[in-house]
């Protein structure tokens, strides 16, 4: 069975975010970018269902510019076998997306397609289950633990409040949650041997769809800026404090 990972690039969860001057976006310029932390978990876990003999190839796909190669060639370090880069703007709008991966679903025949819940930059959390209805295939989101018994697939989903366990039919599509695997460090010789893998470059007219974002960015604000406490030296001080200066307290 050969699986299909979709992971993004996208900014270092480290990196503390700045707004551009004009508020247009988020400012990229020298900012360190990584795989989004839930894709990172789809890859570990495509390369454990390999490893276990469920799966004989992963295939990792990326949609966005040149960049995007970086991040495609970390999750082949980390243990997929084949990537693609599907050429288009930095962030593409989920449904492109969608539509893109479908048409790579139709080519590749995959028996598992693996998406992380959301991407840490837009936090959309959609393109899994737009994918899911455009391939019309189950799916399963927020997945915490997988297991696959032939043709059958039971998904562990994390719900408000607990857990939910589905059995799905093979063909489908799951998005992973955090808590689904820890993932693995690429070693420095599987990064160097990652450098060998085949990498594909291929643009959305190849594959017969168009990019046309149906969003527009209007603004971004940075959160307010919160000023700065005090310390106290007595509860009374405190109250006197709410009472007189927060008029929090009658
Ligand atoms: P989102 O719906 O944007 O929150 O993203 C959920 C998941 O969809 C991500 O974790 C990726 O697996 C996949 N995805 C989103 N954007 C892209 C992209 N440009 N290229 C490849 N996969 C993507």
């Amino acid at each position: 069975m050969k699986l299909l990972v979709a992971v993004k690039r996208v900014i270092d969860y480290n990196v503390k975010v700045r707004v551009k001057s004009d508020r247009t976006d988020v400012d990229l310029a020298n900012v360190k970018m990584s795989l989004n932390p839930f894709c990172e978990i789809a890859v570990e876990e495509a390369v454990r269902l390999k490893e276990k003999g469920v799966a004989s190839e992963v295939l990792v796909v990326s949609i966005g510019s040149k960049a995007c190669q970086e991040q495609l060639r970390t999750a082949l370090a980390l243990g997929a076998d084949r990537a693609i880069q599907v050429e288009g703007p930095d962030n593409p709008d989920s449904l492109s997306v969608a539509r893109i991966l479908a048409e790579i679903v139709k080519r590749e025949d995959p028996g598992l397609i693996l998406l992380g819940k959301q991407s840490i930059d837009s936090d959309n959390n959609q393109t899994g289950q737009m994918l899911a209805a455009l391939i019309d295939r189950p799916q399963a989101t927020f997945i915490s633990e997988i297991m696959i018994e032939g043709d059958q697939l039971t998904a562990t989903r994390e719900v408000d409040g607990g857990l939910q366990t589905l059995q799905l039919t093979l063909p489908a599509v799951v998005t992973t949650d955090l808590r689904l695997n820890e993932p693995r460090y690429a070693s420095l010789p599987n990064i160097m041997k990652a450098k060998k893998k085949p990498l594909d470059v291929m643009t959305a007219d190849e594959l017969g769809i168009s990019i046309n974002n149906r969003i527009t960015l209007v603004s971004v604000e940075p959160p307010a800026e919160r000023s700065a406490g005090i310390k106290v030296s007595s509860v009374t001080e405190l109250v006197d404090k709410l009472r007189q200066e927060a008029k929090v307290i009658a």
